[in-house]
């Protein structure tokens, strides 16, 4: 289907039916948690009744959006469960058993990752759209509902981060056009900015520190880890480290990252991949279960830290090979050197 005729079935669904729960993925960033708000705005604009579930708990940088405070975590009796940004209930941030007591009559899936699957009753996917809350901001101007204050704030916090801070290839004049939209109406980019990305806590920028210091760089592939110790060490939680394989990609060189974060139950780790331009790490994200963007994606592997880190080098370093970077010369040494040195 395309955009427009997704759009145009969707809102008859929507119209047809009064209570909705909204959730999105486990550990919910900036999109998950924007667009799901901004969606919940959206719907009450339309005369229905919509919660936000989210089990996992909201990262710090998003609390002062309009609606966090009513985010529940069990999850109500309603016609329709909205999944935004998410390719399963499995990967979903929704309270499991009350939603597989009595799973809503209808569920509906709204995504935009590469990987994204037709999981749901309706599914509407656009790996165009730079951010889920590109989507919502498209069906709300559809619907003929206008922009309100706290709709605009939400909206324009997903699609800043989603889109690396109008930085990703995804971002096109178009992502502007909204933007420019959702700050005449009412969103204040310098309040939301100060929000996201300079309200960190003190653990998040130690958290980053012992990163770096692991980092690691072999031609085109830089990488690095934290153990469950080094996070306890500097009272960092899984939230702490959003953000940290940005970067390890934003070294002068280097086309593919990946950030390592081992799991509380130990040879099991959460991996975040990223790449530039068209290397595809998502192809990757999804050999080993997970998935994700082109340039962003995520999955989890168990093994020892020295096993996971070989096989996912090993995997970057094929990935490169068609770049001709595989053996790329890095201006900067990897850190062992420097710290033989
Ligand atoms: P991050 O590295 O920031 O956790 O995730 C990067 C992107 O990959 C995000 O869009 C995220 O939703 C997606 N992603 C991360 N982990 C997984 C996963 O296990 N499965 C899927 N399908 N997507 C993932």
């Amino acid at each position: 289907m395309k955009n427009q005729d997704s759009i145009a079935a969707l809102l008859e669904l929507l119209r047809e039916r009064n209570r909705f729960v909204i959730s999105s993925h486990l550990r919910p960033d900036g999109d998950a948690v924007g667009s799901s708000l901004g969606m919940m705005h959206l719907l009450e604009a339309m005369g229905k009744q919509a919660t936000v579930c989210f089990v996992d708990p909201i990262p710090m940088n998003f609390h002062s959006l309009d609606g966090r405070d009513r985010i529940a975590s069990t999850f109500p009796a309603v016609d329709a469960v909205i999944f935004l940004e998410c390719d399963s209930v499995e990967r979903s941030s929704i309270d499991r058993s009350a939603y597989d007591a009595a799973p809503p009559a209808l569920s509906i899936n709204i995504d935009h990752h590469r990987s994204g699957r037709e999981f749901a009753g309706f599914n509407w996917i656009d790996p165009e759209a730079a951010a889920v809350g590109c989507m919502v901001y498209d069906l709300a101007i559809a619907a003929g509902i206008p922009v309100s204050r706290s709709m605009a704030e939400c909206l324009y916090a997903a699609i800043l981060t989603d889109t690396g801070s109008f930085n990703y290839s995804s971002t096109t004049a178009a992502t502007f056009a909204m933007a420019e939209h959702l700050v005449q109406s009412g969103a204040n980019p310098n309040q939301i900015a100060a929000d996201v990305y300079f309200s960190n806590p003190l653990s998040k920028v130690r958290l980053l520190g012992i990163a770096l210091t692991n980092l690691q760089i072999d031609g085109a592939v830089s990488w690095s880890h934290v153990t469950v110790e080094e996070m306890e060490r500097v009272g960092a939680n899984a939230e702490d480290c959003e953000g940290v394989a940005n970067h390890l990609i934003g070294i002068a060189g280097v086309e593919a990252a990946a950030f390592l974060r081992e799991l509380p139950d130990k040879n099991h780790f959460r991996l975040s991949l990223r790449s530039r331009r068209e290397l595809d790490v998502s192809v990757i994200a999804e050999h080993f279960g997970g998935g994700g963007h082109r340039n962003a994606s995520g999955c989890s592997v168990e093994g020892t830290l020295a096993d996971v880190t070989r096989l996912i080098v090993e995997q970057m370093r094929k990935a490169c090979m068609p770049l001709g970077k595989d053996d790329a010369a890095v201006e900067a040494p990897s850190l062992p050197s420097i710290l033989l040195a």
